[in-house]
């Protein structure tokens, strides 16, 4: 079964490297064949095996010779690992393939905006939807699905606010939206605690090696796809913890 989830998981994310790229591009996703962005040779199948097809041909078209970017296998290894956690934590549960469907979207608006600095309402308003209707149907109570959506606007809402949308833009109060229906009431907590964390870690951390300055925006989004992540897949053991 692991082998079987990690295969899908990589196929998986294949997918989400044409979703990134055709997002940013406004190519549409029914049509049209994948190519090479730098001489748009189109791809036949060997060239799409995940990881493979990068390792073969060392991370270079096969065409033009030009690299292909390191997004597309790490994207690939992070959509396998997170189902194989996953299926670890929840087996074939409705928890799985629910909680698979939020990662699918917050890897997408994870590379998104470390990429592009930008949260698409093309991505945002459809994981806020899905992520209402997903706990409902895992029988989370409204009440803690809407404390867990009321937290996750809130919280950023108020810096929103203070700072007049210096700090954080609108695309990141829908993911505040987002996130807290996802994981509802207590997760939503460690959620917001974690987003915190891995941003100031990292945004010290870049201005140690002088790569941003204070006054430089970090991209809230990735830090809160990556909370939301992190929740989804060991929220029990971290709540847990803290019980104790
Ligand atoms: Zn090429």
């Amino acid at each position: 079964m692991f082998v079987i989830i990690t295969i899908v998981g990589l196929i998986i994310g294949s997918f989400l490297n044409a979703i990134i790229y055709r997002l940013h591009k406004g190519i549409s996703f029914l049509k049209g064949r994948s190519f090479c962005p730098h001489c748009r040779h189109t791809l036949s199948a060997q060239d799409l095996i995940p990881l493979f097809s990068f390792i073969i041909q060392k991370g270079r078209c096969r065409y033009c010779r030009k690299k292909i970017s390191w997004q597309y296998p790490l994207v690939e290894l992070a959509a396998a690992l997170v189902l194989i956690v996953l299926y670890f934590n929840f087996g074939l549960s409705l928890e799985f393939f629910i909680y698979s469907l939020y990662s699918l979207f917050l890897i997408v608006i994870f590379v998104y905006d470390l990429k592009y600095y930008l949260v698409l309402d093309q991505v945002a308003i459809p994981a806020i939807l899905l992520g209402f209707t997903g706990s409902l149907i895992l029988e989370m109570s409204l009440t803690k699905l809407l404390i867990g959506g009321i937290i996750g606007l809130g919280f950023f809402l108020i810096q929103f606010i203070i700072s007049r949308g210096k700090w954080i833009g609108g695309g990141d109060l829908r993911l505040g939206l987002m996130c807290g229906f996802m994981v509802g009431w207590p997760k939503i907590v460690p959620l917001v605690f974690i987003t915190y964390i891995s941003g100031a870690v990292v945004a010290i951390g870049l201005m140690i090696i002088k790569k941003k300055k204070w006054q430089d925006m970090v991209p809230l989004g990735i830090f809160l796809s990556f909370a939301t992540l992190i929740v989804l897949l060991f929220g029990e053991e971290i709540i847990r913890f803290y019980l104790l």
